[in-house]
């Protein structure tokens, strides 16, 4: 029964809203570019490297960000992001990924060798690289199966320090007078300008915009004209938010950022982690803001490892706020965050859905296709229907093939 339900989910279509490029990178591949560039690593083998940096636990974030310094200097020139995105998206086929959004911060790969259209055309090469490959296919292109599609999501740094990359410690050394809140700000906002401006002039899948980065003193207020700007010119909008912050910060996003979707949301209901002393009624708060959360949809990106392996004190998947938002009718959707830092894919992301939250056959089912109704589909909104069909379709037809599973 087991290896069936595992079978059936490998084989449905599914959709991964919430990855992150750097930290999916292929193992074998960071050593293959930082060798050739002669880039150090701790370990320059396989098993060293999950030893030693990707690690099945982790302490706690800063151990869980280690491996993210490491995987940067590899990833500074277009013939290497070119190689880490076609792979990125190859690996999501072979596991029966239909639908991925990809998130990056194009700040941190901008050098003297390549400009942000560069850096951007550069991904979107290998993405779509591996897009023609799968589509090519037969029973992709008699649509029995679904085509493989993606989106950009493009991310600014919530917080950034020297170091972080050669373009922002130009950035830092040119505003030397200003507060890091300010730079941070006005760094924002020139990235989502930029990127605007690169999605019309080579017409690319840049969908949506984020804010990456630590969350702790780095409130989402900042990147409030960032955000407008972005939605003015037909960006969907999504933000990391309770991931290591609690409600007020989520509640900040919402009222300051108007997200369509949340990045973790795991302190949704964490009436221990409010911060802000004026917040007296905390319980009538939260309910509230979940109300707020659920009338107008707006999605949630669970990712139950990551959160697991940087969050400790969560002990076992079992204890994590997804039951609640379950409970709570919320929209929500099983991402991945990092497919290589978390030792995750989606299939495996779906598997302790299941088994640890007693999802029944038609919320499985609910929970799956949301994440393509919730998407930022890069094509029309008739194309975007006729997509979420097909994928019903073929959905409905495995399960008939797997009657027995759930
Ligand atoms: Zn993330």
């Amino acid at each position: 029964m087991q290896n069936n339900l595992q079978e059936f989910i490998s084989n449905i279509p599914k959709s991964d809203l919430h990855v992150h490029l750097d930290g999916s990178i292929r193992i074998e591949t960071l050593i293959e570019l930082s060798k050739r560039a002669k880039l150090p690593l701790p370990s320059y083998t396989v098993e060293g490297l999950n030893e030693l940096v990707f690690k099945d636990q982790y302490n706690n974030l800063v151990e869980y960000l280690n491996g993210f310094a490491l995987i940067s200097p590899a990833m500074q020139t277009p013939e290497n992001l070119e190689r880490i995105s076609y792979e990125f998206a190859k690996d999501n086929i072979a596991e029966g990924v239909s639908y991925v959004e990809v998130r990056f911060a194009p700040h941190l790969h901008i050098n003297d060798k390549q400009n942000i259209d560069e850096v951007l055309l550069s991904v979107n090469r290998g993405l779509d690289k591996a897009k023609q490959e799968y589509n090519q296919k037969p029973e992709v292109k008699s649509k029995t199966v679904p085509e493989f599609n993606y989106g950009i999501i493009v991310c600014a740094m919530r917080y950034f320090t020297k170091g972080f990359s050669k373009f922002l410690d130009h950035v830092l050394t040119t505003h030397q007078n200003l507060n890091l809140n300010s730079i941070v700000a006005i760094t924002s906002y020139d990235l989502v300008k930029a990127c605007v401006q690169v999605r019309d002039k080579y017409n690319l899948p840049i969908v949506a915009f984020d804010l990456a980065g630590e969350e702790a003193d780095n409130p989402p207020i900042h990147h409030r004209d960032a955000y407008h700007f972005a939605h003015k010119n037909f960006m969907h909008l999504t933000v990391h938010a309770g991931e290591s912050t609690g409600p007020d910060m989520i509640f900040q996003a919402v009222t300051e950022l108007y997200p369509e979707r949340i990045g973790h949301g795991f302190y949704l209901f964490s009436k221990n982690e409010i911060a802000d002393p004026e917040i007296k009624g905390k319980d009538e708060y939260i309910r509230k803001l979940v109300e707020y959360i659920a009338d107008r949809r707006t999605t949630i990106e669970v990712c139950l490892t990551s959160n697991l392996q940087t969050i400790p004190t969560i002990k076992e998947i079992k204890n994590h706020s997804f039951s609640k938002m379950l409970k709570a009718n919320l929209s929500t959707t099983i991402c991945t965050d990092n497919r290589t830092i978390s030792k995750t894919n989606v299939t495996k992301e779906l598997m302790l859905a299941i088994q640890n939250f007693n999802l029944d056959k038609n919320s499985l089912k609910d929970l799956i296709i949301n994440g393509f109704k919730r998407s930022f589909y890069p094509g029309s909104y008739e194309e975007k229907l006729d997509y979420i069909r097909q994928i019903r379709a073929r959905y409905d037809f495995l399960v008939k093939q797997y009657c027995d599973v759930l």
